[in-house]
């Protein structure tokens, strides 16, 4: 009697065929079928990175990724010593993608192309047999006594009805609760989707006329929710975008949603002072170089539109030289420089890479194989899950790892099987 087996993996993005790939490979007696809903495959990893696709961050230790990652950071521990960002690396080396890392530890392919990890991927799937369906939506699961049986919608025929012995659910975030609803209806613990990964809106026109001026070090606070995150800020055309501002959106997607997107932020443009000792160099900076004039000297490495623009929000004319400049003018630079506050009315999704926090809770699985703990063969991988992380290729780290280890379990099942 055959001792086949059938893998569905529901799915054609990043995890899903990072799954199904490696349990190909590694179980020749697996059958590995892909279903797509749309006509696309791997269409994240084409458009990500803008184009380049950010495939991993460089880490040399696990503890360096995981504060990275606001929901999950436990899950991820563990899933990075199975799969590290070391792995990937070795993984599509060997497959014969170089990756290279930036200066900020952002990985990419050498080739500078997202299509480069897609056509290995392609390649692996064709190698090891993947037989992939586009167009093949999954409507609902139901559990027999032995294995699955999937409804799958293609086009406008009637919903076809297809077995498997395993299935890894890697389908991506879905930004509405509702979206969930085939997996709530197994039983499965859903925590509500929320964006991740935006920028702020804020309304004042003073502002947006500084469009494109990076602030290289800076802090962000939103008081209210006691969270600051520290790092480069750009100034946008609808108000503040940049790593720092990203970070504080993604490591508070929950609370800021809570708060419908409207708060304060301050802004501290000279991170190493606090208003008090900032108003302490002022008055230093009004005998050091009196008589040179506000507007041509800032000592305080501001760029220099922004650094008129805080003179002009502060009554100071850049004409007037240091030593005139009122003492309550002074107070008002100092507030400034470093409490500069803000409401934030809105968001804007962040065009080069927007997650879901949210899905499937990482307490309904397993954590060692990613399996339900409620419907043994049943797996999740990738953003589906409750787990995602801040710019920088951790996104992608956590769907190979998370389909990498699904693929490790399923082939344990597998050699159980034949023994
Ligand atoms: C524009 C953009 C750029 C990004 N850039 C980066 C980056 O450079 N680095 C990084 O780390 N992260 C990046 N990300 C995040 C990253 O792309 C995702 O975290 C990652 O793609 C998740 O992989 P996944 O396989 O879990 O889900 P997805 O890539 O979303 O794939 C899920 C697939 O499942 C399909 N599907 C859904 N429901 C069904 C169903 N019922 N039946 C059949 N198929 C279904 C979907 O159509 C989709 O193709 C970016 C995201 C975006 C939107």
């Amino acid at each position: 009697m055959s001792n086949r087996k059938k893998l569905i993996v529901v799915g054609g993005g990043a995890s899903g065929f990072f799954c199904a790939v490696n349990a190909a490979q590694q179980n020749p007696e697996l059958d590995v079928l892909i279903l797509e809903k749309t006509n696309k495959l791997l269409s994240k990893v084409k458009v990500s990175g803008g184009g380049r696709c950010n495939v991993t961050h460089y880490s040399e230790a696990v503890n360096d990724m995981i504060d990275a990652y606001p929901r999950g950071k436990n899950f991820m521990k563990k899933s990075l010593y199975r799969f590290s960002s070391q792995d990937t690396q070795n993984w599509f080396l060997i497959r014969g993608v170089q990756l290279k890392v930036e200066s900020d530890g952002r990985m990419f392919p050498e080739s500078d192309k997202s299509q480069s990890i897609i056509d290995c991927l392609m390649q692996e799937a064709e190698k090891y047999n993947v037989d992939i369906r586009m167009q093949h939506e999954v409507l609902h699961i139901n559990k027999l006594e032995s294995g699955f049986l999937l409804e799958v919608k293609h086009g406008m025929d009637a919903a076809e009805k297809i077995h498997a012995d395993f299935i890894c659910i890697a389908t991506g975030g879905f930004s509405k609760e509702a979206g969930f609803d085939w997996l709530k209806e197994l039983g499965i613990d859903i925590e509500p989707p929320v964006p991740s990964l935006f920028t702020f809106n804020i309304l004042d026109n003073k502002l947006h006329q500084l469009m494109g001026v990076a602030s290289a070090d800076t802090i962000v606070k939103i008081p209210t929710l006691k969270l600051q995150e520290r790092g480069p800020v750009l100034i946008t055309h609808w108000g503040l975008s940049g790593p720092a501002v990203l970070k504080m959106s993604s490591r508070a997607a929950k609370e800021l949603h809570e708060l419908d997107y409207t708060f304060e932020v301050s802004v501290n443009w000279a991170p190493e002072f606090h208003e008090s000792t900032m108003l302490e160099l002022i008055k230093t900076k009004r005998i050091e170089i009196a008589r040179q004039l506000v507007g041509n000297k800032n000592p305080f490495d501001i760029p220099g539109r922004l650094w008129n623009y805080l003179l002009e929000k502060s009554a100071i004319k850049p004409d007037t030289s240091w030593a005139n400049i009122p003492s309550a003018a002074s107070n008002l630079l100092a507030k400034h420089i470093c409490n500069d506050v803000y409401n934030v009315k809105g968001k804007t999704t962040f065009k080069e890479e927007f997650v879901t926090a949210g899905g499937v809770k990482v307490d309904a699985i397993h954590q060692a194989t990613l399996e339900s703990k409620l419907i043994p063969g049943l797996y999740f991988s990738g953003e589906v899950l409750n787990v995602d992380g801040i710019t920088g290729g951790y996104n992608f780290q956590h769907a190979w790892s998370s389909g990498w280890i699904v693929a490790e379990d399923i082939t344990t099942k597998m050699t159980s099987v034949e023994s």
